[in-house]
């Protein structure tokens, strides 16, 4: 199982500029880690998409500010397992398979992906819906 940050650079049209003002509010979806208060993240509209689908659509995503490097990570990272996920598996043309709610201390990405016809998943705040992570074999 692999689980992958986001790539730099990030380019949008809608980027806004905070300054993390309280712990575990402001998860940088490129090195996988909150934020720490007083740290600078750019607030922008991302597109995890890789095929074409009708389930495609970008959403906003926080990223460190300074040039932190991507994560890649076999295990689901402390930011993601303290949060209420949103698991979205789709197969290799990117119809949806399943989708689910589900605390990330109790997501199991390995059952998930056990199921053959599932080729990745993503992962999203279940609340307000930001994206976390592209999850895919291997
Ligand atoms: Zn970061």
């Amino acid at each position: 199982m692999r689980i992958t940050g986001l790539p730099t650079p990030l380019t949008s049209t809608t980027t806004k500029r905070l300054v993390a003002d309280t712990p575990h509010d402001f998860p940088c979806r490129r090195c996988l880690a909150d934020a720490e208060p007083g740290e600078a993240v750019l607030l922008l509209s991302y597109d995890p998409w890789t095929v074409d689908s009708p389930y495609r659509q970008p959403g906003p995503v926080l990223v460190h500010e300074r040039d932190c490097a991507t994560v890649t990570t076999a295990d689901l990272p402390e930011q993601q397992r303290r949060r209420l996920l949103s698991v979205r598996t789709f197969d290799a043309e990117g119809m949806a398979r399943d989708a689910f709610l589900q605390a990330g201390s109790e997501v199991d990405l390995v059952a998930v992906l056990d199921d053959p016809a599932v080729s990745f998943v993503h992962l999203h705040n279940a609340g307000p819906g930001c994206f976390a992570a592209r999850v895919d074999r291997g």
